[in-house]
């Protein structure tokens, strides 16, 4: 390793705290946050960095926007959690808000991204069931290899990643994995007459950014409809403008028969994700077939309508979509040896690092750091570069020199 990454006393002290008293479940930086505004984010040491992950798109509107942390802490000194036996003020407001916004009869709200996974895949297999006629517990559900949905055991089971499947088995029944972005498999699975949807992510981010042919998403969603398959989107990464649409679907014009929402449905300040469908499909599933303690609270209600007006007001489809552009028009501009691919939509780019040693993209990753920006590797050799929303062109110009010089540390 040619950089060696700088690590003080300070930061040591944190990381050997998560060390010693955290599960091993994850491979960080060593760098220790501790505040964030926008697109920046600063350690304990007080240095700054532009944040070229923003928590896996969960922030996209920036770090602690003024107008969700207002309606986050007004809300919170007024009422925060009910559960679902009872009515909050705020629920019937934010699901009229929400379905309005995105075109759909109704909204079941979650927490987590996974659990709005599971959430669409129980209402998939209902619909199979009460509206297809799909015979008792023969359903099943198209998905594509090398998706990323979430880690529940249900989830993971139609996982191809070894490293989210090993040992965790046995797993659940009902699924059929196809190649990504590859039409004629789709056609060939949309024979078998219990299919009840396709589970599919428009670009594939955690295996690298994966963009699809044009018009996979089209024509993938006119081979469901001509099979009474529903099309299922998982837009918990690519959605709410990250790719320089509100919905990456938007590229093609395509609505989904359930659309699962989650990450910066909350601006990052807590876990919200939802799951859209029109009636049709929604009202398969009656009271106590399907629910969660915090869905749908009042706090979650409020930060969300906040978190899509910010989207909305701020422009932020439009800058995605700009600001987008400029990156890989930069990125390509280094002409580096390093960087054998740019690729993404809108502010969801990876670019694949050109292998000198099987660390490299990591080593890149800590030299990133060392010179002010953060960013992560995905499958070995992947870098994502999504910074939050509000990205100016200066900054995208100054993290671009940032990558340069890293570069140089190969
Ligand atoms: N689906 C996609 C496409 C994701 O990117 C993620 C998280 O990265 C999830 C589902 C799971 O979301 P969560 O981590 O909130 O459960």
């Amino acid at each position: 390793m040619l950089h060696a990454s700088k690590i003080t006393e300070r930061t040591q002290h944190f990381l050997d705290l998560e060390e010693q008293y955290g599960a091993h479940n994850y491979h960080p930086l060593p760098v220790v946050l501790s505040r964030g505004e926008g697109v920046f984010l600063w350690d304990v040491d007080g240095k700054r960095y532009y944040d070229f992950l923003s928590g896996y798109s969960a922030v996209n509107q920036g770090h602690c926007h003024p107008t969700i942390i207002r309606a986050l802490i007004e809300q919170a000194q007024k009422l925060t959690l009910t559960s679902r036996a009872f009515h909050s003020d705020l629920l019937g407001e934010y699901a009229a808000f929400i379905t309005d916004f995105f075109g759909y009869d109704k909204v079941l709200p979650m927490n987590t991204g996974v659990e709005a996974v599971e959430t669409a895949l129980k209402l998939c297999r209902r619909w199979g069931y009460a509206v297809k006629g799909i015979p008792e517990n023969q359903a099943k559900i198209i998905v594509c290899a090398n998706n990323f949905h979430g880690r529940t055991l249900n989830v993971i089971s139609f996982s191809t990643d070894p490293s989210s499947r090993t040992d965790f088995g046995p797993f659940m029944p009902g699924y059929e994995v196809i190649p990504y972005n590859n039409l004629p498999a789709l056609e060939k699975a949309l024979q078998d007459k219990n299919v009840a949807g396709f589970l599919v992510e428009p670009i594939q981010g955690e295996a690298g950014v994966m963009v699809p042919d044009d018009g996979y998403l089209s024509k993938a969603r006119q081979y469901c409809e001509d099979a009474d398959v529903l099309f299922i989107a998982d837009e918990i990464q690519t959605g709410l403008a990250r790719t320089g649409k509100m919905l990456c679907c938007d590229h093609e014009n395509v609505r989904p028969d359930i659309l699962i929402l989650g990450k910066a449905l909350s601006g990052g300040t807590l876990p919200v994700a939802a799951v859209l469908a029109d009636d049709e499909i929604m009202l398969t599933i009656k009271p106590g077939e399907h629910g969660s303690t915090y869905g749908g609270n009042p706090l979650a209600c409020k930060v969300a309508i906040a978190a899509l007006t910010v989207l909305k007001e701020e422009n932020m489809v439009e800058n995605a979509a700009a600001m987008g552009e400029l990156l890989r028009q930069e990125l390509k501009a280094l002409q580096s040896p390093h960087i054998s691919t740019v690729r993404g939509k809108g502010l969801l780019n990876a670019i694949v690092i050109q292998h000198t040693h099987p660390e490299a993209a990591w080593d890149l990753c800590l030299a990133l750091k060392e010179n002010g920006l953060l960013a992560k590797p995905t499958h070995g050799d992947k870098i994502r570069f999504a910074p939050p929303l509000l990205i100016t062109a200066a900054q995208i110009r100054e993290a671009v020199q940032i990558i340069a010089k890293s570069l140089e540390t190969l």
